[in-house]
Formats: C-alpha cells, sequence, structure tokens
C-alpha cells in the first residue's frame, strides 16, 4: 500500500483511467481475503470499473457473490480489469457499459443486471462524478450542473427504482456519499450538495424499505486515490492529496471496501439501516 504522503502532479480528462495513474491504485488485488460473508450474493457495482467500485467488487466476488459492473463505455479497459478479477475468484461477473444520465439507460443497467445474474441482492451505487477546476459558483457551467446532478442523483434514483423490482427480503443497498456532505469544499459545491442529498435519501428510503427487510445505508469516504481525483482536481490539489486528514494521507480504494462488504453482509450487518459510515482517515461524519 502506498503510504507515500504526496503524489506526483498529474492531469486526466474525466473519466480518467486507472492505467494512467501514478501510482497505481491498490484495489485489494493482492490484500483482500474474503472470508463467505456473501456466499451466493448477486450484486450490482454502478461504476464499478475502477477506484472504489473495483475495490467492491473484487471483495464482494471473494466474499461469494457474482457481481454486475456498469460503467461508461469509454472505461472498457478497467472494466475488463475489473471483470477478470472477479472471475479470478471464480465468481460471475456481467459487465454493463451505459451512460447512467439517461434514464432508459440507468433503468435498464438494473434490469439486465438482475436478468444475467439470476436476480439481485445488493444494489451499490457508486457511480458519481465532480468537477473541482473552479474557484466560485460562477464558473459552474449548466453543463457541469447537469452532469453532477443527472450522475450522482437522477441516476441514482432510477437505478433504485428499477433495482427495486428485484431486490428483496435480506437485500440491501448501499450509496456511496462522501466527507463533502459534512466539510464541503468551496469548489464542489454542487457535488457536495448532491452527497448531503444522497445521506437524506439513504435514510428516508431505509424508513420506507425496512418492512420489506430491505437495508439501506451510505459509506462516506474522505480522500481516497482513484481516477476520478486527477481527472477533475487541479494539479496542485493533487499534489497534497489526502495531506489534511488526521492520518495525513489518502486513502486506497481497498481502505474503503470493507466498509462496503461489512453493510452487505447479513453476517455483519443484519440490524445495521440507515446509517453512514465514514471512511475519512480521521475527518468527522456528523
Ligand atoms: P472512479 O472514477 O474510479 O469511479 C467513478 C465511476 O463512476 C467511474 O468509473 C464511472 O464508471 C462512473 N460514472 C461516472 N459517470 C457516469 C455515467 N454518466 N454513467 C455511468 N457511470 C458513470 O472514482 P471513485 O472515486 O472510485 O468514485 C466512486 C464514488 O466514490 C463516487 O460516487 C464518488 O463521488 C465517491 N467518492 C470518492 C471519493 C474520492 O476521494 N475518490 C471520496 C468520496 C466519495
Ligand atoms: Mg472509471
Amino acid at each position: 500500500m502506498n503510504q507515500d504522503q504526496s503524489f506526483p502532479p498529474q492531469q486526466q480528462e474525466p473519466p480518467g483511467s486507472t492505467e494512467q495513474m501514478t501510482p497505481t491504485p491498490d484495489h485489494g488485488e493482492e490484500s483482500y481475503v474474503g472470508s463467505e460473508k456473501l456466499v451466493g450474493y448477486k450484486a450490482l457495482v454502478t461504476g464499478g470499473d475502477s477506484g472504489i467500485g473495483r475495490a467492491v467488487a473484487i471483495a464482494f466476488a471473494r466474499e461469494g457473490a457474482d457481481v454486475a459492473v456498469s460503467y461508461l463505455p469509454e472505461e472498457e479497459q478497467d472494466a475488463t480489469t475489473t471483470a477478470q478479477w472477479v472471475r479470478a475468484a471464480g465468481r460471475q461477473c456481467v459487465l454493463l457499459p451505459g451512460d447512467l444520465q439517461d434514464e432508459a439507460t440507468a433503468r435498464g443497467v438494473a434490469h439486465r443486471a438482475a436478468g444475467e445474474l439470476g436476480g439481485l441482492d445488493v444494489l451499490v451505487n457508486n457511480a458519481g462524478y465532480q468537477m473541482a477546476r473552479r474557484e466560485s459558483i460562477a464558473d459552474v457551467t449548466t453543463a457541469d450542473l447537469d452532469r453532477v446532478l443527472k450522475t450522482n442523483l437522477y441516476a441514482l434514483f432510477w437505478v433504485t427504482q428499477a433495482a427495486l423490482e428485484h431486490i428483496g427480503d435480506g437485500g440491501s443497498i448501499i450509496n456511496n456519499s462522501s466527507i463533502q456532505a459534512f466539510q464541503p469544499s468551496t469548489t464542489l459545491l454542487d457535488y457536495a450538495a448532491t452527497k448531503a442529498a444522497i445521506n437524506n435519501l439513504t435514510v428516508n428510503l431505509a424508513a420506507e424499505l425496512g418492512p420489506r427487510g430491505i437495508r439501506v445505508n451510505a459509506v462516506a469516504p474522505g480522500p481516497i486515490w482513484t481516477p476520478l481525483q486527477p481527472a477533475t482536481q487541479t494539479e496542485e490539489k493533487i499534489t497534497s492529496f489526502g495531506a489534511d486528514t488526521p492520518l495525513g494521507r489518502a486513502g486506497q480504494p481497498a481502505e474503503v471496501a470493507p466498509a462496503f462488504v461489512f453493510l452487505a453482509s447479513p453476517v455483519t450487518a443484519s440490524y445495521v439501516s440507515g446509517t453512514v459510515l465514514g471512511v475519512t482517515g480521521g475527518k468527522p461524519v456528523f
């Protein structure tokens, strides 16, 4: 695991790719050991091609789950790598390219995941978008605003609505929130607002779905080394990324995935619903 406290300067364009990152993120490829916490489960991880989503896909597979991964068509290379790791764990991996900003595509991803896996137990709403290369609300373009709100909120609603036609008693939904919901950065004010909304939605949906035996939770990561960062932050922010946390460094995707396993598994979280679990390197999530 990279314990270095600074990153070399680097920039990409969204959505970014793992191959172009220095250093390469750690998704738990060599470290994650499963212990049968999700045996026979079927999971959909949106944005599972790279970053936190890839680490979740690998961990879920090693816990015994079959995994469907959704991603943007231009991320085929990253998605293929995730699929190789899932299949190396002896589990099925279904690849579902498509832009979730489109309603029919978003709903279709959930239905295809359930159809091709033969059911659905866990939905991980992980796909997300931000743009931080700006200084003021005056710099927020309508195109950015559309992309942030559509990806982080509209798509989450559409995928969740469709997935709930398949998820039953004992299933769960896990939303990827952010430390930005609690400590917003001025450069990310639209993104931060969507993450605060996701926390609100998580609590409310847990109340609605509890009677159906479906749990709903969120994970709120701090700064994690993924393609999203070099693709959307300024170079200056990248070189010091994560240094302002109490632990003094950015986290790796491999350090976030166990929180998703914990929340998904009936072994560890059968009575956990409506909560937001911080994985922030020490920043407060309340
Ligand atoms: P990432 O770039 O590896 O993953 C984000 C994924 O979202 C992309 O791979 C892409 O497949 C998907 N996506 C984006 N727009 C999409 C669209 N229109 N249609 C379909 N898929 C789309 O980066 P990551 O950091 O692992 O991001 C995963 C989640 O973690 C996001 O929700 C992000 O907000 C959240 N998060 C990240 C950090 C961090 O520091 N990296 C911190 C807090 C929260
Ligand atoms: Mg990606």
